[in-house]
């Protein structure tokens, strides 16, 4: 029995509060002792961020600054190369060995989890706690359906099993995306009330520099 840890790991091409919100909801759900924010310098499966790796670790910062089990882990901005998830799980590993790591993934991000490098011992080293995201049902590819023998939804599980089990968490529905956020900054409008506001004027002090 040991007491859970959060990973979050993503892009935060803005941090928003679609990412705050559900962390929480998650840390308070599962009793996670904190939740771990994992920017990445070089996401393997999609287009390079908008923001460059400074600026949005300056705004994580500010977006964790007041939230107590909330921490921001550089450790992918800091290591060469991509991020590739495995890797970083296996440093997490050694490093909080009296706890049980719970990947925390939004249902589009689970989806992809197959075509993640070497996803199947993803699952050895952590236990993996999935997000309903709007617009986005559980995956029908037949990877993922072969794992339904691992799913639980008794959250004690997670603390007294090693790795290897999946829960699906339902969190608060934000229809919020750091993608959306650009699209709206970039046709000119306001973002207020997408994201944190010290998030937000920090981030128009440095577009406009
Ligand atoms: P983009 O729109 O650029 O793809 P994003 O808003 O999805 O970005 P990411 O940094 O790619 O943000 O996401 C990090 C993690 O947060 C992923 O697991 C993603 O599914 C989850 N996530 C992001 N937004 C939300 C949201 N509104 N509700 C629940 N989960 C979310």
């Amino acid at each position: 029995m040991k007491p859970l840890l959060g990973i979050f790991g993503g892009t935060f091409d803005p941090v928003h509060f679609g990412h705050l919100r559900t962390a929480l909801d998650v840390k308070q759900a599962l009793d996670m002792d904190q939740v771990r924010f994992l920017p990445n310098s070089i996401p393997p499966h999609r287009e390079q961020p908008w923001l460059d790796m400074t600026t949005r670790k300056t705004l994580l910062e500010i977006a964790l600054q007041d939230m107590p089990g909330f921490e921001l882990d550089c450790r992918e901005l800091e290591r060469e190369g991509k991020s590739y998830m495995v890797d970083t799980l296996a440093s997490l590993h050694e490093d909080f060995s009296d706890h049980h790591l719970c990947l925390i993934l939004g249902m589009d991000a689970f989806a992809g989890l197959p075509l993640w490098y070497q996803w199947q011992r993803v699952l050895q080293l952590c236990h993996i706690v999935v997000i309903g995201r709007p617009g986005f049902d559980w995956p029908s590819s037949p990877e993922l359906q072969a794992l339904e023998g691992r799913r639980t939804s008794d959250a004690g599980e997670l603390k007294r099993a090693e790795a290897g089990l999946i829960l699906l968490q339902s969190v608060t529905q934000l229809d919020i995306s750091a993608s959306n956020i650009r699209k709206q900054l970039q046709a000119g409008r306001d973002i207020r009330y997408l994201l944190p506001e010290a998030v937000r004027l920090k981030l128009l002090e440095i577009l406009n520099t």
